[in-house]
């Protein structure tokens, strides 16, 4: 599987491309999950990310291209990898198809989770996270145990700054206007499934491994 899982935030992305990379054992590779690790741990790259992050802006293209570039060259994505998170902007998918055809692996698919913008802010706004591990929960269709800890490695979960309500908005905004248009980048390249995002999970794990296998 060489795949990309798209969709606005809060679409379930990271849910998802936990559960259809482990079926496929590929890596999962979320820019996001890396930029978090790289501020939690105070590097120089963490830090030029965070003020980008906490304000719900994307980092510049450069960073994350270098950051994939790194990422891909590691020898568990020689086999395959979903992509969750990257690319945001039709740049970096530019960049992705670069490195891809240097490595003799291009793309084979990517997958669009369609969610309409109210239910977005609904599910941002009641996300909780795992710092540690990065699991999600959600208040009202996946709560976290009682003791407020994540229930796979016993840290205690966290609103993260970027679901705040006003940077939600920034971040659909950047969503928008910046990595929208990638729809019609990979709708032009024959590469492009939109799955409906709505309802349980397990029903839009299904659809996702559904349009994989088409
Ligand atoms: P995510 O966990 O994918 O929602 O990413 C959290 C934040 O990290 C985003 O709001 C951006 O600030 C930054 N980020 C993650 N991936 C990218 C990317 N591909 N391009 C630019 N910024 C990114």
């Amino acid at each position: 599987m060489r795949a990309v899982l798209m969709g606005p935030p809060g679409a379930g992305k990271g849910t998802q491309a936990k559960f259809l990379a482990q079926d496929a054992a590929v890596p999962q590779i979320a820019t996001g999950d890396i930029l978090r690790k790289a501020r939690e741990e105070g590097t120089p790259l963490g830090k030029e990310a965070q003020s980008y992050m906490d304000r719900g802006a994307l980092v510049p293209d450069a960073v994350v291209i270098g950051l994939i570039q790194q990422r891909l060259a590691e020898p568990d994505a020689a086999q395959g990898f979903l992509l969750d998170g990257f690319p945001r902007t039709v740049p970096q998918a530019e960049a992705l198809d670069g490195l891809l055809a240097g490595l003799q692996s291009p793309l084979e698919d990517v997958l669009l989770i369609d969610v309409p913008a109210e239910a977005i802010v609904r599910r941002l706004s009641g996300r909780r996270t795992c710092p540690a591990c990065g699991r999600p929960y959600h208040v009202e269709s996946d709560p976290p145990p009682a003791d407020g800890r994540c229930g796979s490695c016993g840290t205690e979960l966290v609103t993260r700054p970027d679901d705040r309500p006003e940077t939600v908005q920034e971040r659909l905004k950047v969503y928008a206007e910046s990595t929208a248009p990638l729809r019609d980048y990979y709708a032009a390249k024959g590469l492009l499934r939109v799955i409906d995002g709505l309802g349980a999970v397990e029903e839009v794990t299904a659809r996702l491994q559904a349009a994989l296998r088409g």
